[in-house]
């Protein structure tokens, strides 16, 4: 019985090593993960043409053929917003910090606040920023359609920004 035993014993750890021999030798064969390290990628301002303001970019992942969209932060200091504009295949927003608001075409305005998720449709003329007192930080999850990921307008001028500003509850950043 204890000889019985032992060769049970011996046939399953041989079966371990075969499958364990069979893992390393998969895993040699993919491709490993890749990492972003936080301060690896240089801050970029943002440009006049596009934003009004102080505005910095932190790129974290371009598209790619698998993940057809890019993820970045966008930091916007008081009053800052973007032009005009609108994405070809939709975006993807996540606030991080501060307080915000985006608007539409239709002149709806939406408060955006930490931690709210705002998807905006492909082909919908949008802009967002922060409020005029505080600062806003989101992260933008851009997709590609063809290439592109953005077609800029106009400028949102001052009178629509204020505009837009009072449509917002006064305890939000003003
Ligand atoms: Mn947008």
């Amino acid at each position: 019985m204890q000889r019985t035993l032992t060769a049970a014993a011996i046939a399953l750890s041989l079966t371990a090593a075969g499958a364990a021999a069979a893992g390393a030798a998969s895993a040699e064969t993919a491709p490993a993960q890749t990492v972003v390290r936080a301060g690896s990628v240089p801050s970029a301002a943002g440009k006049h043409t596009t934003f009004t303001g102080s505005v910095r970019h932190d790129s974290v992942f371009k598209a790619d053929a698998d993940n057809p969209f890019s993820v970045s932060y966008v930091t916007f200091e008081p009053g800052a917003r973007t032009f005009w504009h609108t994405h070809p295949a939709g975006q993807r927003l996540i606030v991080m910090s501060g307080a915000g608001l985006t608007g539409t075409e239709d002149g709806a305005v939406i408060e955006i606040l930490p931690g709210d998720a705002v998807y905006c449709p492909p082909n919908v003329k949008h802009w967002h920023g922060a409020m005029p007192g505080t600062a806003m930080t989101h992260m933008a999850l851009t997709s590609m359609k063809d290439g592109k990921n953005v077609t800029w307008l106009e400028e949102v001028t001052d009178e629509q920004y204020a505009a837009a500003v009072k449509k917002v509850p006064a305890s939000s950043g003003r």
